[in-house]
């Protein structure tokens, strides 16, 4: 049985969960654990800091290895959480933040339970195309593959528990900080 927190964060790509769940590491100085994926770097991302970014040979070495708790191929490219970044510090008693896509989020709920299960949205659908085309970094295809994905991923939300709606970014930390707070409170 784990002994600290565990959340799961998941929602459209663009939809802003990362900066809020950056902030919130920040703020809470919770774990927020590092992903691994086969994408490449974006400009201004850092290897092991942003990402593990691995090739697809590393990347399937440590699946065949098991060093997975859960995986999945998001807009063509693996992502995974790995078990080093997430058991040891549930088992001390520390809380974990994961951010990941839906088909994760679900291994994670399968594998853990009593994981606390927060999607993440914008307002409206526009909202959310308007955000993945303000990033500037990805191309005409890749917005286009990541606005059907996102979509597709608006369908996942009642297998959540909470939804935060990202109206602003000090309110969605208010948000998320209110619901860790409260599960810490209820150990
Ligand atoms: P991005 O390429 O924009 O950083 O992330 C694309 C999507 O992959 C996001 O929805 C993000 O939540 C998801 N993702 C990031 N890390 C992981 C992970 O470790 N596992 C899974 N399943 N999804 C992830």
């Amino acid at each position: 049985m784990s002994k600290g927190n565990l959340f799961v964060v998941s929602g459209p790509s663009g939809a802003g969960k990362s900066t809020i769940c950056r902030l919130v590491r920040k703020i809470l100085n919770i774990n927020l654990a590092t992903s691994a994926t086969t994408r490449k770097p974006r400009v201004g991302e850092i290897d092991g800091r942003d990402y593990y970014f691995l090739t697809i040979e590393e990347f399937e070495r440590k699946l065949k290895n098991d060093e997975f708790l859960e995986y999945a191929k998001v807009h063509e490219n693996y992502y995974g959480t790995l078990k080093s970044e997430v058991e040891n510090r549930l088992a001390k008693g520390e809380n974990v933040i994961l951010e990941i896509d839906v088909q994760g989020g679900l291994q994670v709920k399968a594998k853990y339970p009593n994981a606390n299960m927060i999607f993440f949205k914008t307002p409206t659908k526009e909202e959310l195309e308007q955000r993945l085309r303000g990033r500037k970094t990805d191309s005409e295809e890749t917005i286009q593959l990541r606005l059907k994905n996102s979509l597709k991923e608006l369908e996942y939300e009642k297998e959540y528990d909470t939804t935060i709606i990202n109206y602003t970014v000090e309110k969605s930390c208010e948000e998320l900080i209110n619901i860790i707070r409260s599960k810490e409170e209820e150990k």
